[in-house]
């Protein structure tokens, strides 16, 4: 059976790639926070469920990509419960057709149909229709459009993919981000909170995590200096994709380009709104150049 870690007189979390927070409402009764990439996971949260003479009573998310979505459809089924997230991830949640789509800017092709993007679709609600004692919504925007973080009564923070451990960092050198600026500004939010513990969902559970978040800042402000290196002297777009894969030894195929390609995109958006590059079309190409400073 996997590990149940106990953080505080209610809350607990499953040690796992994909941590999974578990919070007791009462004697009986549970809630989740995420629940992992699959079926047979959600099967492992079910057998420490049942170990504990436990009920579950609803299931949160921190955002709807699939590794925090896997076992939901599962669950739900099992134990004819609500799944709340924020508004914006509830619909990815509900047709999780959604997020290859997001990903693609089409019909998908039939590579990015797989579990790691597109996990099976649950029913799920805005989150602002639920209001437990002991739970705090807080928003953590930026790495998915409407991540959210959960505080509860015994000062633990959930905090999604707001953060990755450096070992993950590491070894995959960019993390899918889909708002650089919003990201920046969670990270900065949850270096100056003053929680007991801290839980990623990839990672370790700290009680200062300052460090990590700082190695996870100081990884997307390299990104970003790398970047405006790269389009100094103006550069294709498919150029620009080309040498930032090349530059952190990511090797593409059809689901890596459009994750990787996503994120430097994002970066690009950034950019742009802060009127430090400007999009050319010539001769048919998008083209990316930096805006020099007067
Ligand atoms: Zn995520």
């Amino acid at each position: 059976m996997l590990d149940l870690i106990k953080l505080g007189e209610k809350t607990y979390y499953v040690a796992s790639p994909v941590n999974v927070g578990i919070y007791l409402l009462d004697n009986d009764n549970v809630c989740l926070i995420d629940t992992g990439n699959s079926k047979e996971f959600a099967k492992e949260i079910e057998k420490i469920i049942n170990a504990n003479n436990w009920n579950l009573k609803f299931i949160i998310n921190t955002h709807s990509h699939a590794d925090h979505i896997g076992g939901n459809k599962y669950l739900q089924n099992k134990y004819n419960i609500k799944i709340y997230a924020n508004k914006i991830e509830s619909y990815f949640i509900n047709d999780c057709i959604l997020e290859p789509s997001l990903l693609y800017g089409a019909n998908p092709p039939k590579e990015m149909h797989i579990k790691f993007i597109e996990a099976d679709s649950s029913c799920c609600e805005d989150i602002a229709n639920l209001k437990v004692e002991g739970l705090e919504v807080i928003n953590l925007e930026g790495h998915s459009k409407g991540m959210i973080g959960v505080v509860t009564s015994d000062d633990v923070c959930f905090v999604g993919d707001a953060y990755t451990s450096k070992k993950i960092l590491d070894k995959y050198a960019i993390q899918y981000v889909f708002d650089i600026e919003n990201y920046f500004n969670t990270l900065n939010y949850l270096k100056n909170t003053n929680y007991r513990f801290y839980v990623p969902a990839h990672g370790e559970v700290e009680e200062n995590p300052t460090n990590t978040i700082n190695v996870n800042i100081k990884n997307i402000e390299d990104i970003e200096k790398n970047i405006l290196k790269i389009i100094y002297n103006g550069i294709s777009y498919n150029d620009l994709l080309k040498e930032v894969f090349n530059l952190y030894h990511i090797k593409i195929n059809i689901v890596q380009y459009h994750l990787f390609s996503a994120t430097i995109k994002a970066f690009l958006s950034k950019l742009e709104n802060d009127g430090r590059l400007e999009f050319l079309f010539k001769k048919n190409e998008m083209f990316i150049k930096i805006i020099e400073s007067i």
